[in-house]
């Protein structure tokens, strides 16, 4: 049983020195955003506020609330994920994240635990607004147990929907978002295996210190509706892992309701996958689709650095595919971390 736990342990640092020694400057960097104003038509609404925060995490605000999606954004070393210790670095996410939105923010989303989707959650923990919930599998909540959000965390596996079932909705404590989430799933890192795959079993007392301890539990996607008078007027879709087939989708109807805004979804590594990311697009039918998940999360974007993108993930052909079949109607937009969008009227 230790062989194989070794072997597997082998197979994953060679896997993860490939994706980092094969990341690759993204070309043309045109297609890069660095951050625009979005306008639409038929927006009556006020703006919406956009911030990217690197790898699946973003910021959202809508008039007085803050959406935090998959806080991560110290991107440790691969040596580091690989044989060392990671941790949530305070300073640094403090330096980056802007204290006033944070203090606004009502809900986070936590789209699995592996490290690159919350490690910086308690970092920010803090500045957070003091009756954020926080919204994520029983892994995720597991870990957060260990921190001063434990009781602010919300499981909502067993209140999930999927395709064919809509879930229980999820309210802020004022009520000014709600959030359902979905059953979605995880594509391989290598061979067909998952790295870091099952649940933390039981509450945390101390983070874990290596990367394998941040166990991904169930993928979920969510809808994410800021709310007027007790009706959504801006909703959002957060795919934060590459889907298959239906999993992590909502069902159909529910978009009579409300149409989609803004999705973020993964950037797809293949051709099968981005084959998905394409039906998943057309499926939920945003007005702006943002692309997430491909730079590289090995290191830190400086102000001057080119943008790499991980191995095998061609952000360009992922960017140019959706631009060539949803273009103009749908806004596709590849950020970099730290860009900040405006969607508004025209
Ligand atoms: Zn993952």
């Amino acid at each position: 049983m230790r062989q194989v736990a070794n072997l597997i342990g082998c197979l994953a640092t060679i896997a993860v020195m490939g994706m980092a020694s094969c990341s690759k400057v993204v070309t043309p960097q045109s297609i890069i955003s660095k951050g625009e104003r979005l306008a639409l038509n038929d927006w009556d609404n006020d703006s919406i506020e956009i911030i990217t925060t690197g790898t699946a995490g973003f910021i959202i605000r809508y008039k007085e609330s803050v959406l935090v999606a998959d806080p991560f954004i110290g991107n440790p070393s691969m040596n580091k994920v690989v044989s060392g210790k990671i941790y949530p670095d305070t300073v640094y996410a403090k330096s980056i994240y802007n204290k006033e939105l944070l203090a606004k923010a009502k809900a986070v989303i936590i789209g699995h635990g592996h490290y690159d989707h919350v490690l910086d959650l308690p970092a920010i923990s803090d500045e957070l607004n003091k009756d954020v919930r926080v919204f994520c599998n029983r892994s995720v909540a597991n870990i957060v147990a260990a921190t001063s959000l434990k009781d602010n965390v919300v499981n909502v596996e067993s209140v999930s929907g999927s395709y064919s079932r809509e879930g229980e909705w999820q309210y802020t404590k004022d009520s000014s978002i709600r959030v359902m989430a979905f059953k979605s799933t995880h594509p391989p890192h290598f061979l067909g295996i998952t790295l870091y795959s099952g649940d933390v079993e039981a509450p945390l007392s101390k983070l874990p210190e290596k990367a394998n301890g941040w166990k991904m539990g169930l993928p979920l996607t969510f809808l994410v509706d800021f709310m007027e008078a007790g009706k959504p007027v801006c909703r959002i879709y957060a795919q934060s892992s590459a889907c298959s087939d239906s999993m992590g989708l909502f069902p159909a109807g529910m978009m009579d309701d409300k149409k989609v805004d803004v999705a973020f979804t993964a950037a797809a590594s293949s051709k099968k996958r981005l084959a998905q990311l394409l039906a998943t697009v057309k499926y939920v039918q945003p007005r702006v689709e943002i692309i997430t998940h491909w730079d590289n999360f090995f290191e830190r974007i400086t102000v001057e650095q080119q943008v790499k993108s991980m191995a095998k993930c061609d952000a360009a052909k992922n960017y140019q595919s959706l631009e060539k079949e949803y273009g103009p109607a749908i806004k596709v937009v590849l950020p970099r971390q730290g860009s900040r969008f405006v969607v508004a009227g025209k």
